[in-house]
């Protein structure tokens, strides 16, 4: 969607990025960090990012499928790519061809990837520590490693992964449970031959412990500028959020107190006031239920209430005496000035908490038919 046609769209910070993976690789330091950029970089533009975390330092990107890996060799981007989980055994040839690094750990995989006859062909095998959704059993990987190894030299056993399940906790029995699957992975890794990479960290495991960064940090909603969860919000000071939602008012009412609103009517005014509608709604990625968890946007510099069931092109706001118009600014995720020198924000842990999921899903949720504005901060 071309964000010039609609009163609606996303900017995106590319210098928030290029900050953040900057203080990212010092923090992991010596530690390498990779740019995670799944899910068209949670939601940012993967190219966009991709292209700015590598000139930010990062040495490498993940993808969660082939496509994503795909798109962006399409657009240019050179740098390695590992695509985090198994593919379709009919993907083989796609990633030989566009030089994505697959992580392997069933032997059918394995097999179809050797079968399209590859040449060296870097390989990562990810060990499952105690997460139970991808990876080979801990028993299993030695024998795993051996038969890539053995496949050599169409393919090279280039790195061996784990992947954390609680390293945004802070909790005693989290911290416990980390500490498990690191010695696991530890233990598992003595057993096979030397790689020249391991990881096991993603940004909530690369920022609270020195010992999950090994060779490299995955580092993926950390980047974005966004917490990975309230465990670990003290050690996000410094990054910045790197997309703001933004709209504009597309009209604007007087209303009687009594009356009542959208769907359903279940918001009733008890005054008489102003209310603007705003184009953007439910197909956009703004929760329908986010009035109803007390949901606000920014307009004038001042925070507004949501009211009625966000529907699925707009959603209105309650503005009270404010003098606003067709057109105004709104923000529903980022910062505006107010109008005494202030600064307000909303940023997208403010609406996970009140909907009670993770920043993730806020962004990764922001959709298709939301134009990105990518943009170069002015204070830099
Ligand atoms: C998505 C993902 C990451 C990135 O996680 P963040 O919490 O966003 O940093 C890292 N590793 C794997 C295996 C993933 O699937």
């Amino acid at each position: 969607m071309s964000a010039s046609l609609r009163w609606a769209w996303a900017e995106i910070d590319l210098d928030a990025i290029d900050h953040n993976v900057r203080l990212l690789r010092e923090r992991f330091e010596p530690a390498a960090l990779w740019a995670v950029v799944k899910a068209d970089g949670y939601g940012h533009g993967a190219t966009d990012v991709a292209r700015t975390a590598m000139a930010a330092g990062a040495e490498g990107l993940c993808v969660a499928f082939v496509h994503e890996g795909i798109e962006l060799r399409r657009a240019g981007v050179d740098a390695p790519i590992l695509v985090l989980t198994e593919q379709p055994p009919e993907t083989a040839p796609h990633i030989i061809e566009h030089r994505l690094t697959p992580t392997v750990y069933q032997r059918p995989f394995l097999d179809a990837l050797v079968a399209a006859e590859p040449v060296g062909l870097p390989v990562h095998l990810k060990i499952d520590t105690g997460m139970q959704r991808v990876g080979t059993h801990p028993h299993a990987a030695p024998s795993l490693a051996d038969a890539i190894v053995q496949r050599a030299p169409a393919v090279r056993l280039a790195g061996v992964f784990t992947h954390l399940a609680v390293a945004d906790a802070d909790d005693e029995d989290s911290v416990d449970f980390t500490d498990q699957q690191l010695e696991t992975f530890a233990k598992t890794l003595a057993l096979l031959p030397p790689v020249p990479a391991i990881h096991a960290a993603n940004s909530a495991g690369g920022l609270s412990r020195a010992d999950a960064r090994l060779s490299f940090v995955r580092a993926g909603i950390a980047m974005y500028g966004i917490s990975p969860g309230p465990g670990v919000d003290h050690l996000c000071d410094g990054l910045r959020p790197a997309m703001e939602l933004r709209a504009r008012i597309g009209h604007v009412k007087q209303v009687r107190a009594g009356s009542r609103v959208s769907y359903g009517l279940r918001h009733r005014f008890d005054r008489d006031t102003t209310v603007a509608t705003i184009p953007i709604g439910y197909a956009d990625g703004v929760p329908r239920r986010l009035s109803s968890v007390g949901g606000e946007v920014l307009i004038g510099g001042r925070r507004r209430p949501i009211v009625g069931v966000v529907t699925m092109d707009q959603l209105v706001v309650d503005c009270g005496d404010d003098n606003v118009r067709v057109g105004d600014d709104v923000t529903l995720i980022g910062t505006q000035e107010g109008p005494d020198g202030t600064t307000e924000r909303i940023r997208a842990e403010d609406w996970a908490a009140a909907l009670d999921t993770i920043g993730y899903e806020i962004v990764c949720g922001v959709s298709k038919r939301i134009g990105r504005v990518p943009r170069r901060s002015i204070d830099n």
